[in-house]
């Protein structure tokens, strides 16, 4: 049993098909998935998928690509966050990769938006989903200013150097890998895998985008996350099924708290 710890089935790509999508899901044994918020007038919607379904969850946050929508107060993210199924705060954190000709210093809104909702994870005592390009130092040095370690979370579609990783870890952060892992070019990425215990990773689609081989340049599902735990057993050397029990209860314990063991801050430098 898998589980895709992060899609957007709310996006247009999958308007009126997420029958189909659940039947290709369950065919494909992924029982859960944790539906993903980029704005708070998408929220509603996102939400009524974890309401309407008993295998789907639900966050809640503002994504700092999304621009020109209503902008969230930590009141806001903590009121939404108090509903029933939402378990997380996210996606949030920053991205520097479209600056449409900004300098980095005129992304204050970004970093102020991101130190928001880690506020709102700490009050709620909710997990982040961290989303960061081209700007891993901005979003680990808020991470830690803000006190992030005691809310905890994931940095999620992982591209970011073994550095980066081992810092996120020590930060008492999981590493989600996407079907990026299996892109021909990825070898780096691969390596950084490799590296992060699997007792800390999770998996994702990030549908609709970054569709998995040999489904690249295609519209995602979630029912393509075993292509991506497939990848991850080979670079672990395990069988799959460990991978796909691991990183399913990982979930569990980051997501629905199911066992009272949270992770703790270097525990990793045990395993290395
Ligand atoms: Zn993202
Ligand atoms: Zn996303």
């Amino acid at each position: 049993m898998y589980v895709d710890s992060h899609c957007h089935l709310t996006f247009p790509e999958f308007a009126s098909r997420i029958d189909a999508i659940r039947a290709a899901m369950a065919a494909a044994r992924v029982d859960r998935a944790l539906c993903i918020c980029t704005t708070l007038e998408e929220f509603p919607e996102v939400h009524a998928l974890a309401l309407r379904y008993d295998n789907f969850w639900a966050s809640v946050g503002v994504h700092p690509d999304s621009e020109g929508v209503a902008e969230p107060t930590v009141a806001d993210l903590i009121a939404l966050a108090g509903l029933p199924r939402v378990v997380a705060i996210g996606e949030t954190g920053l991205d520097y990769y479209r600056l449409d000709g900004r300098s980095v210093e005129a992304m204050a809104w970004q970093r102020e938006r991101f130190r928001v909702h880690v506020r709102a994870a700490l009050a709620t005592a909710l997990p982040l989903v961290v989303h960061t390009r081209s700007a891993s130092r901005d979003t680990l040095a808020i991470l830690r200013e803000e006190g992030a370690a005691a809310a905890g979370g994931v940095f999620h579609c992982f591209t970011e150097t073994a550095d980066v990783a081992r810092t996120a870890l020590d930060l008492g952060f999981y590493i989600s890998f996407s079907g990026i892992l299996t892109f021909r070019n990825a070898a780096e990425l691969r390596d950084v895998a490799r590296f992060v215990p699997l007792e800390r990773c999770l998996i994702e689609t990030d549908s609709p985008y970054l569709a998995p081989a040999p489904h690249r340049g295609r519209t995602n599902s979630p029912s393509y996350v075993p292509l991506v735990a497939a990848q991850l057993a080979e670079l672990k050397q395990c069988p799959l099924q460990t991978v796909a029990q691991v990183t399913s209860g990982n979930f569990e314990r980051l997501f629905r708290r199911t066992t009272e063991v949270r992770p703790e801050a270097h525990d990793h430098e045990k395993l290395d």
